[in-house]
C-alpha cells in the first residue's frame, strides 16, 4: 500500500526523482537536496512561529477584549440592579404615600373577567385582600345607600363614553365605618370610539370631612342643646322670607326669654343651668311641627320660626303650648324647678321686611311681656318701640352716668315728731338728667335693678352718706339739747342684698370712714327679705352682728308673714306713706286708720321701733303721736335736701374749727 505523501514534501520528492520510488541519487546532490530541505524547513518553521506568534497576539487581544466586556456587563447589571432596586423602593414609597394619602386606585378592562383592586383600596375598606370585589357591581357595594345610585350612574356614563366624572361619595368599610372618599373616573375608548377600558382613583377625605363639619357645627351650632345658633337662624329667617315672598304666605318669628333662669343658674350652678337649658329647648321642640324651626340665640333666649302661618290665632295656639310646656316643673339635680317664658311675636310682612327688623320687633315684644309679668305672650305692636326707644335711651344715659359719678345724695330728715328733734337722715338717690331734669329714684332704680347698674349705685350712696355724716360730725356742733347725733338710713335694693360681696364691701366701707355700724340703719322692702327668707335671715344675722340696724321699709305694702319677721333681727318699721295720708280726716279713711295701730302693735311685739313715711299734715302728725309713733317723715317737716342745705338747716352751727 502506498501511503500518500505530505504536500510540502511532494516538490523535493518529485525533484529528486524518489517520488517514483528507489532510484540511486548522487550524494551531492541529495546533500544540496536536504540542505534544502533543511532551509526550507527553517523558513518554514520561522513561518510557523511567525503565525503562531501572531495567534498568541490575536489570543491575548481576545482575552482581553473578553474582560471588558465582561467588566462592562458587571457594571451594567449593577446598574440595572441599583435601578430596578430604587424602581422598586419609588414603588414601595408611592404605595406607602397612597396609603398614607388614602388614595386607592381600581381598573376594569373590556373582556377582562373582573376588576382589579389597588392594595390601597383594599387596605382603606378593610376589604380581604384574597377576596377583593370581583366586579364593579361589587365594589359599588360598599357605597353606602344613600350614594350608591348616583355612584352607579356615574359608571353607566363612564362606560357610554371615554370621558372623566368626579365626586365625594360616601363607602361604608368592612368594618362598617363610613367613609368619605373623593373619586375620580376615567374611561377610554378604541379608535371605534368604544369603551374599553375604566379606571378609578378614590382619596379617602374623611379627615377632611369631618373637620369641615365640625367647623360648620361650630359656626352654626349651638354646643350645648345642638340646636341652631343665632347665625344659622338669621340665614334661616332669610329663606323664609324669600319662600313667604314667593308664595305670597306669611310666618311669625317668636323671641323666647326665659324668666327666673338667672335665680336657677345662680343657686344650683351651671350645670343644672345648662342641663335646664337642655330640657327646655327639647320642650319647645316638642310642641312644634317638623318644618317650624327653633334656634338659641344665646344666653337664655330662644327663637322659633313658625312657618307659614295662616292666622294670628294659629300663632297664639303654638305660643301659649310653649308657654305651658316651659312652665311645667322640671327635674334639676334631684330638684324639682320651675321657670317660665317671656315670649314676643313679629309676623311677617307685616311687622318687619327683613331678619334684623323682625328680630328687633319680636325682642321688643318680648320685653313687653316681661313688663306685663312673665309667663305672657305679646304680639308686636308699633307703640312698643317708641317706649322701648326711649327706655333703652334712658337706660343708657344712665350708665353715662354712674360712671361720672354724677348721681346725687339727697338727705330727708327722719324726726321725733312732738319735739321736731331730728333722729335720723334717709339717704335718697337723686338723678338731674342733662335733658330731661330731675328723675325720680321710683323712675330710675328699678332700671337700674334690671340692668345690674344698682350695685354701682348703691354703693356710691352708701360711701357718700357715710363720709357726709362723717364729715358733718366733724364740722359741725348738734344744736344745744338735740341729745345725740342722727343716724343715716340708706335704701339696699333686693339685687344687692343678692350681691355675695355686699357685707364685706360694707365692712370696708365702715372701716374706711370711720363711721360706728351702730349709726348706720338699712332699708329693706317685705319683699327683699321675704321672697328669700333663709338667705335674708343670713345676711340680716350678719349685719345685725355687725351693729346695723334694719328698717323694714314701706311696710304694709307687702305680703310679711309674722312667723319669718320674728325670726330676723328688725330693728325699725316704717309705716308706707298709703297708710297716712288718710290720717286725721274725716270718713272714708277710717278703715286705713286702723292699720295704724295694727303696724305699731307689730313693731312693739318684735321689740322694733317705728317711723311713719310721707307725713304732710300737722293732722297726720297729731294722729299718729296719739297712735303711739313718734317718728316720722315728711314734706311736713322737711322734703328731701342737697347736703348742703340738710347740713345748713338740720345739723347744727358750723363749729370753730370747720369755719376757720
Ligand atoms: P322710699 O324709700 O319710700 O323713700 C321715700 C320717698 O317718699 C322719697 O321719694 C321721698 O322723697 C318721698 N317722700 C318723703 N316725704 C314725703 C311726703 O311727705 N309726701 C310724699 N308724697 N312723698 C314723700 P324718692 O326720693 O323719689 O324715692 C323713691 C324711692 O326710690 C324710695 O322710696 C326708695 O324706694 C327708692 N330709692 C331712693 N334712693 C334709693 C337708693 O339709694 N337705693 C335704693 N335701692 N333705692 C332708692
Ligand atoms: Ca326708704
Ligand atoms: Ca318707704
Amino acid at each position: 500500500m502506498k501511503r500518500p505523501v505530505h504536500p510540502l514534501l511532494a516538490r523535493p520528492l518529485r525533484r529528486l526523482g524518489l517520488d517514483r520510488g528507489g532510484a540511486s541519487a548522487d550524494p551531492a546532490r541529495l546533500r544540496a537536496l536536504v540542505d534544502a530541505v533543511g532551509r526550507r524547513y527553517a523558513r518554514f518553521e520561522a513561518a510557523v512561529d511567525a503565525e503562531r506568534q501572531s495567534h498568541r497576539i490575536a489570543a491575548t487581544g481576545l482575552a482581553h477584549a473578553n474582560a471588558a466586556l465582561r467588566a462592562e456587563r458587571r457594571t451594567l447589571e449593577s446598574h440595572v440592579h441599583e435601578r430596578t432596586a430604587q424602581l422598586e423602593q419609588s414603588r414601595v414609597d408611592l404605595l406607602e404615600a397612597q396609603l398614607l394619602a388614602g388614595l386607592g386606585s381600581w381598573s376594569y378592562r373590556e373582556g377582562d373577567r373582573g376588576i382589579e383592586v389597588s392594595a390601597q383600596l383594599a387596605q382603606l375598606l378593610g376589604m380581604d385582600p384574597d377576596a377583593p370585589p370581583a366586579s364593579i357591581e361589587e365594589l359599588l357595594d360598599y357605597v353606602v345607600e344613600d350614594d350608591r345610585a348616583g355612584a352607579q350612574r356615574s359608571v353607566e356614563a363612564a362606560l357610554r363614553e371615554p370621558r372623566r366624572l368626579t365626586g365625594e361619595l360616601r363607602l361604608r368599610d368592612a368594618r362598617g365605618e363610613v367613609r368619605w372618599f373623593a373619586s375620580t373616573i376615567a374611561s377610554q375608548a378604541d379608535e371605534d370610539g368604544r369603551v374599553t377600558r375604566l379606571r378609578g382613583a378614590m382619596l379617602d377625605v374623611t379627615a377632611r370631612r369631618l373637620a369641615e363639619s365640625r367647623v360648620q357645627r361650630l359656626a352654626y351650632h349651638d354646643d350645648l342643646t345642638g340646636l341652631p345658633n343665632r347665625a344659622a337662624f338669621m340665614e334661616h329667617i332669610g329663606e323664609s322670607i324669600a319662600q313667604a315672598r314667593a308664595r305670597s304666605s306669611r310666618f311669625a318669628l317668636l323671641f323666647l326669654d326665659l324668666d327666673g333662669f338667672k335665680e336657677i343658674n345662680d343657686s344650683l350652678g351651671h350645670d343644672a343651668g345648662d342641663d335646664l337649658l337642655r330640657q327646655v329647648s327639647q320642650r319647645i321642640r316638642a310642641c312644634l311641627r317638623q318644618a317650624d324651626r327653633l334656634a338659641r340665640f344665646g344666653g337664655d333666649e330662644f327663637l322659633v320660626l313658625i312657618d307659614p302661618v295662616r292666622k294670628r290665632r294659629d300663632v297664639e295656639v303654638v305660643t301659649r303650648k310653649i308657654l305651658k310646656a316651659v312652665a311645667t316643673p322640671l327635674k334639676l339635680d334631684g330638684l324639682m324647678a320651675t321657670v317660665s317664658a317671656s315670649i314676643g311675636i313679629a309676623m311677617f310682612p307685616d311687622d318687619g321686611g327683613d331678619p334684623p327688623r323682625l328680630l328687633k320687633n319680636a325682642d321688643a315684644a318680648m320685653y313687653q311681656a316681661k313688663q306685663g309679668g312673665r309667663n305672657a305672650l305679646r304680639f308686636y305692636a308699633p307703640q312698643i318701640n317708641a317706649s322701648l326707644r326711649e327706655k333703652v335711651a334712658m337706660i343708657n344715659d344712665l350708665r353715662a352716668a354712674v360712671a361720672r359719678s354724677a348721681l346725687d345724695v339727697a338727705y330727708q330728715p327722719i324726726v321725733d315728731g312732738e319735739t321736731g328733734r331730728v333722729l335720723g337722715l334717709e339717704a335718697l338717690a337723686r338723678w338731674d338728667h342733662p335733658e330731661r331734669g330731675p328723675i325720680t329714684p321710683a323712675v330710675f332704680v328699678p332700671l337700674a335693678e334690671e340692668t345690674g347698674l344698682i350695685g354701682a349705685i348703691g354703693t356710691s350712696v352708701l360711701a357718700r352718706a357715710c363720709a357726709q355724716l362723717v364729715a358733718w360730725d366733724a364740722t359741725r356742733a348738734p344744736p344745744p339739747g338735740t341729745g345725740g347725733r342722727p343716724y343715716l338710713s340708706v335704701n339696699v335694693s333686693p339685687v344687692q342684698l343678692r350681691e355675695e360681696t355686699f357685707v364685706r364691701e360694707l365692712r370696708a366701707l365702715l372701716a374706711a370712714t370711720r363711721l360706728p355700724a351702730s349709726r348706720l340703719q338699712l332699708e329693706l322692702t317685705e319683699g327683699t327679705v321675704m321672697d328669700e327668707p333663709e338667705r335674708a335671715a343670713r345676711v340680716l344675722g350678719e349685719l345685725s352682728r355687725m351693729g346695723i340696724r334694719i328698717a323694714l321699709d314701706d311696710f304694709g305694702t307687702g305680703h310679711s308673714s309674722l312667723a319669718y319677721l320674728r325670726t330676723f333681727p328688725i330693728g325699725c318699721i316704717k309705716i308706707d306713706r298709703a297708710f297716712v295720708v288718710d290720717l286725721g280726716r274725716e270718713g272714708p279713711g277710717v278703715r286705713q286708720a286702723a292699720i295704724v295701730p295694727a303696724i305699731v302693735a307689730i313693731a312693739r311685739s318684735l321689740g322694733a321701733g317705728v317711723v311713719a313715711e310721707g307725713v304732710e299734715t300737722g293732722a297726720q302728725r297729731e294722729a299718729l303721736v296719739a297712735m303711739g309713733c313718734r317718728e316720722m317723715q315728711g314734706y311736713l317737716f322737711s322734703r328731701p335736701l342737697t347736703a348742703d342745705e340738710c347740713g345748713e338747716r338740720f345739723l347744727g352751727a358750723e363749729t370753730p374749727a370747720a369755719a376757720g
